[in-house]
């Protein structure tokens, strides 16, 4: 999603799942305890017409449930009622979450006539195991043959992955990762496991019979998967969950809960490039890496961990973080006047 795309996003929680996910509470999740209908679609547009600048052209997005696995008669009147919008120009198009067992021709058809550009398909994990341990109801074949067909019908496809899910191992998550590669989506969203409260998934961590994905496990697991993503030209449209009040408020129990997971990640993505360079480069014992401007934070980490950890590892004397012209990284001996 390019930085200058809008969303006007309307929740439908749980609406169509035939299945409850086991680390899914969408009321939690989105903050919204009641299914959207047609009026909730016109009040978000005519709310965002009082907010956005002039000529902003924003997406409507049904989030949050399958929308394509509603009854046919609610997703016409929700996407009716879009669709009024992208025909007088204020929005730009629709777009929609959904689940891969429920996207067909016909499906596709209906969604392109009533102005739908993006679909996102929620995969969560390729690995048999683990959809069937998070009580998914959907096989990765689904998956596979479903983003298939939204990219054959013209859509653009995202896909959302999850980490850490029950059954899940580092390998998993990153064959996961090779495998969206190579169906190639236009971008993917990542959601490493949180758990909260009133899922199946709390009562079975309560039970012992879960382990928690830690904050830490997912920084590492996505600084591997990350780059896999960026080395394809796969967009990273999200990277954790949107911090809501009831999850901050304690709803969100354990698991990878953290406002800023997208920045910790990228810095640790940083403290591995930064380690492959020194590694290689043939230089003393006090360095200085230069960088991007706009990346000067996340190579020094939060509280300057990834100097500290470099700087312990290679046993530096001193390591120095500077500005680079282009967009690569540099290292080289810093340099010491005796006067
Ligand atoms: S993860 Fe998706 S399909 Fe599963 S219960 Fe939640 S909204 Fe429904």
């Amino acid at each position: 999603m390019s930085a200058r795309e809008r969303i006007i996003p309307v929740f439908i929680p749980h609406v169509g799942c035939p299945h409850n996910c086991v680390f899914c509470n969408q009321r939690k999740i989105s903050g919204q305890l009641t299914p959207a209908g047609t009026d909730t679609v016109i009040q978000a547009v005519e709310d965002a017409k009082k907010m956005l600048p002039e000529g902003s052209k924003p997406q409507l997005a049904f989030y949050g449930g399958s929308f394509t696995a509603i009854p046919s008669d609610e997703q016409i009147s929700l996407l009716s009622a879009a669709h009024k919008y992208v025909e007088t120009g204020f929005l730009d198009s629709i777009r929609l979450s959904t689940r891969p067992d429920a996207i067909g021709p016909e499906t596709l058809e209906r969604l392109h006539s009533f102005g739908v550009k993006t679909v996102e398909l929620g995969a969560q994990s390729l690995d048999r195991e683990v959809l069937l341990r998070s009580g998914r109801g959907h096989t990765a074949e689904d998956v596979i043959n479903a983003a298939a067909l939204v990219k054959e019908y013209g859509f653009r496809l995202i896909i959302q992955i999850m980490t850490g899910l029950p059954g899940d191992t580092p390998e998993k998550d990153i064959r996961t990762a090779e495998e969206v590669c190579r169906i190639a989506p236009y971008g993917v969203r990542i959601y490493p496991t949180v758990i909260i409260r009133d899922t199946a998934l709390y009562e079975l961590w309560k039970a012992g019979k879960y382990e928690e994905h830690t904050v830490n496990d997912a920084v590492e697991i996505c600084s591997r998967i990350v780059p896999l993503f960026e080395n394809n030209g796969i967009e990273i449209i999200r990277l954790g969950l949107n911090p809501t009040d009831e999850l901050s408020s304690g709803e969100a129990v354990g698991g990878a809960y953290h406002p800023a997971l997208g920045e910790l990640v990228k810095s640790r993505v940083m403290y591995y490039r930064m380690r492959e360079l020194i590694s290689t480069a043939d230089v003393g014992r006090s360095i200085v890496i230069s960088g991007p401007a706009r990346k000067l934070s996340q190579m020094t980490g939060q509280h300057r961990d990834n100097l500290k950890r470099l700087k312990k590892e290679f046993s530096l004397n001193s390591i120095r973080i500077s500005p680079s012209e282009d967009d690569e990284l540099h290292i080289a001996s810093e340099l010491r006047i005796i006067d």
